[in-house]
């Protein structure tokens, strides 16, 4: 039996994506899809029709007949659905009220919205990096009231090229990290066609994201206390986060210090051998190798690496000397799979191995 899902924000950029990722997928049976009122009621392929907005795929034949529900009534939008991934452009205090009535319903949630990332006991899962997060869920399950339903939040897209890179160093001392970001148009939810000032340009400033490059990786790498994830004491981090004229794809420069000297063999070795663990799971969306390397000296690029383990590997290239920290390197992440919909996927598949689902 498969697992009935209900997307939230199936008309959306983020939306979109997850739905490609669970119309055929061998755990999920998508069941619901629920978007704002002015697109309730609609079919999805009648809603969709010239505002499919993924270029890599075709909005999957089977749902083009269902229909949209808006968020309210709950029972009514969610029907059977057991999980619930949640995309929404909302305001902050109606997600956070929205998610928590769905998890008091019994279901899960796996959010790629910000409004909970920082409610304590909601883990901010990377599989490969945090899954020991999840021991968290009983705290949040006695808070909140509930047998079964439980939020998890998963970090911002901007982050989710650097902060897997990194961590396999984080036992030697990251005491000190710079990071640059180029984000694609995808990462706000539109495409370049659609964003004249855009287009050709660079755009310096993309609100909250700087606060969130800094401080979400903290927490992905907090530790669990009291029944509260405690965030992280080290490394302290300097984001600057810049939009690019990018269909998909972020891109970050880094630049950071260790108190335990490494050579540059030993960060590459760490890098090859991160996460070996959770590919002999078999999840269907794991990549095989999570971290890649490219020795090529203008890799990785988002036109050619993107697509790294169907959008779920991190493309890493470009390590060398810095003359003010110790080391340099570039990265990337697909924005919308990986930083997005394909990272909350992921984050079900390892539940669902995991047993959260079974009765
Ligand atoms: P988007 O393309 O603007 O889509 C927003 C979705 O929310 C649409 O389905 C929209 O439905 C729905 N919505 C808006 N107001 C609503 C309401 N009052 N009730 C119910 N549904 C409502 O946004 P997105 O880029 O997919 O991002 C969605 C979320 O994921 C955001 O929180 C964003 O920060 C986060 N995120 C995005 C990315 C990325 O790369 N794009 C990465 C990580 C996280 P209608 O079509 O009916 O308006």
């Amino acid at each position: 039996m498969k697992v009935p899902v209900a997307i939230l924000g199936a008309t959306g950029y983020v939306g979109q994506r997850l739905v490609s990722l669970l119309a055929d997928h061998p755990y999920f049976e998508i069941v619901r899809l629920v978007a704002s009122p002015k697109s309730a009621g609609q079919s999805y392929g009648q809603r969709m029709a010239g505002n499919w907005q993924l270029s890599d795929c075709e909005l999957p034949a089977q749902l083009s007949a269902a229909k949209i529900y808006a968020p309210e009534p709950l029972e009514e939008a969610l029907g059977p659905a057991k999980l619930v991934f949640s995309a929404l452009a909302m305001e902050k205090d109606e997600i956070l009220k929205l998610e928590e009535e769905i998890a008091r319903s019994e279901r899960i949630v796996l959010s790629n919205n910000s409004a909970h990332r920082w409610t304590p006991d909601v883990p901010l899962l990377i599989p490969e990096i945090n899954a020991q997060q999840l021991e968290v869920l009983a705290a949040q399950k006695r808070r909140l009231g509930t047998q079964k339903g439980f939020i998890i939040a998963k970090p911002n897209c901007s982050i989710q090229a650097y902060v897997p890179a990194l961590t396999p160093l984080l036992d030697c001392g990251l005491e000190e990290v710079f990071v640059a970001t180029y984000q694609a148009v995808s990462g706000a939810g539109k495409r370049l066609s659609d964003w004249p000032e855009m287009q050709e340009n660079m755009i310096p400033y993309i609100g909250g994201e700087e606060e969130k490059s800094e401080s979400e990786p903290l927490k992905v790498w907090g530790q669990i206390k009291a029944g509260q994830i405690e965030k992280a004491k080290a490394p302290i981090i300097s984001a600057h986060c810049c939009r690019v004229a990018v269909p998909e794809g972020h891109s970050a420069v880094v630049s950071f210090k260790l108190k335990q000297k490494l050579s540059q063999a030993e960060i590459l070795d760490r890098w090859a051998a991160f996460n070996r663990d959770l590919p002999s799971l078999g999840l269907p969306n794991a990549p095989e190798n999570f971290l890649s390397y490219y020795a090529e000296a203008d890799r990785p690029q988002a036109k050619l690496d993107l697509r790294s383990e169907k959008g779920m590997g991190i493309s890493i290239g470009r390590l060398r000397e810095d003359p003010i920290f110790d080391y340099k390197f570039v990265c990337l992440s697909h924005n919308t799979l990986r930083g997005a919909a394909g990272g909350s996927v992921l984050s079900a598949e390892l539940l669902y191995r995991l047993g959260y689902f079974e009765e």
